[in-house]
C-alpha cells in the first residue's frame, strides 16, 4: 500500500506560533495562565495545554492574570475590558487575521458596507465584525440575495468583499462572480481575497491528492472548520474519503482500507504532528 502524506498537512504557521507561545508561557510562569477560548480546535492539543496548567476560560472577566489570545483573534471590545481590569494580554492572534481586522477597520471608516464570507458564529468572524460598522455575513451562495437586499436598504454606494481566512477559495471565486454581475456599476465594489495562503495551498493539495488515491483520510478536530472544508473537497474527488480526529477513529475502516493500493492523508491546520504519525503507524502496521 502506498501512503501519501500531504506536504501541507498539520499545523499552519499561525497555529504553530500560538501553540508554541502558549507552551512557553506555561513553562516560564509559575502563576496561573489563562487562555480565552479554545486555543485551537483540537482536543488533543487542548489536553496537552491543560496538563501544562493552562486554564481555559470563556469570558475575559473570568481571568485573573496573564491571558493568552488565540490565533483566531478577539473582538476589539475585549482588549478594552482587559485594559480596564489590568489583565496582561499575550496576543497570539495570527498576523493574517490581524490583516483582515485592519482592512475591515480602514474600509468601514471610509464608509464601506462589508460582505464577509464565512461562518456566522465563527470566533474569527465575530472578531472581524467588531471592526465593521455595516455588514452582512454570507455563509454560501444561498445568502447572496438577502445580503444584496440588506446592502441596498442602507443606500451606501461602497461595498467591500472579504472572507474568513479558511474560506473555500472555489466558493469565494464563485460568489465573487455572481456579485460582479449583480452589483450595480454605480457601486464602488472592492474585493480583497483574505483567504490565507496556508489554507489555499492546503485546499489545492487536498484536491490534487484526492484525485489520485483510492482512499483519502482527513485528520482534524470535529469542530475545526478548515478540516471540514478539506473533507468536503476530498469527498468531491474520492468516494472513499474518511474524516477522523485520531487514529482510533479508523478502527471500523481498517478492513476496507486494507484492500486499497493508494491512501492519501491530509490534516487540518490545528492537527498536531503526533496525530498524523499515529495514523501513518496504524496503516503501516
Ligand atoms: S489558517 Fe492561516 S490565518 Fe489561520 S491561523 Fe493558520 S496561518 Fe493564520
Amino acid at each position: 500500500m502506498d501512503i501519501i502524506i500531504g506536504k501541507t498537512a498539520g499545523f499552519c504557521y499561525g497555529v504553530k506560533r500560538a501553540v508554541e507561545g502558549a507552551m512557553n508561557e506555561a513553562m516560564e510562569h509559575t502563576e496561573q495562565i489563562y487562555c480565552l477560548g479554545e486555543l485551537v480546535h483540537n482536543r488533543q492539543v487542548i489536553n496537552k495545554l491543560e496538563n501544562l496548567g493552562i486554564k481555559f476560560i470563556e469570558k475575559i472577566n473570568d481571568s485573573n492574570g496573564i491571558t493568552i489570545i488565540r490565533a483566531h483573534g478577539i473582538p476589539k471590545e475585549i482588549y478594552n475590558i482587559a485594559r480596564e481590569k489590568n489583565i496582561t494580554i499575550r496576543d497570539y492572534t495570527c498576523p493574517n487575521v490581524l490583516k483582515i481586522h485592519e482592512i475591515a477597520k480602514n474600509f468601514s471608516n471610509d464608509g464601506y458596507f462589508v460582505f464577509l464570507l464565512g461562518e456566522k458564529n465563527h470566533p474569527e468572524n465575530i472578531a472581524t465584525l467588531s471592526y465593521c460598522k455595516n455588514y452582512f455575513v454570507l455563509e454560501d451562495e444561498n445568502d447572496i440575495e438577502q445580503a444584496i437586499k440588506t446592502f441596498e436598504t442602507m443606500k451606501i454606494n461602497k461595498l467591500l468583499l472579504i472572507a474568513q481566512t479558511t474560506y473555500s477559495l472555489e466558493k469565494f471565486n464563485r460568489i465573487k462572480s455572481v456579485l460582479d454581475n449583480k452589483i450595480g456599476k454605480d457601486i464602488n465594489f472592492v474585493v480583497k481575497n483574505t483567504i490565507c495562503k496556508a489554507t489555499e495551498l492546503r485546499q489545492k493539495e487536498t484536491e490534487e491528492l484526492s484525485k489520485n488515491v483510492d482512499t483519502m483520510i482527513i485528520i482534524g478536530g470535529k469542530n475545526s472548520s478548515n478540516t471540514k472544508k478539506l473533507y468536503d473537497i476530498a469527498k468531491n474527488n474520492c468516494n472513499n474519503s474518511i474524516l477522523i480526529e485520531t487514529a482510533y477513529d479508523l478502527k471500523n475502516d481498517v478492513d476496507n482500507i486494507k484492500t486499497k493500493n493508494k491512501v492519501g492523508i491530509m490534516a487540518g491546520a490545528s492537527t498536531p504532528q503526533d496525530s498524523i504519525d499515529d495514523v501513518v503507524q496504524l496503516l503501516k502496521n
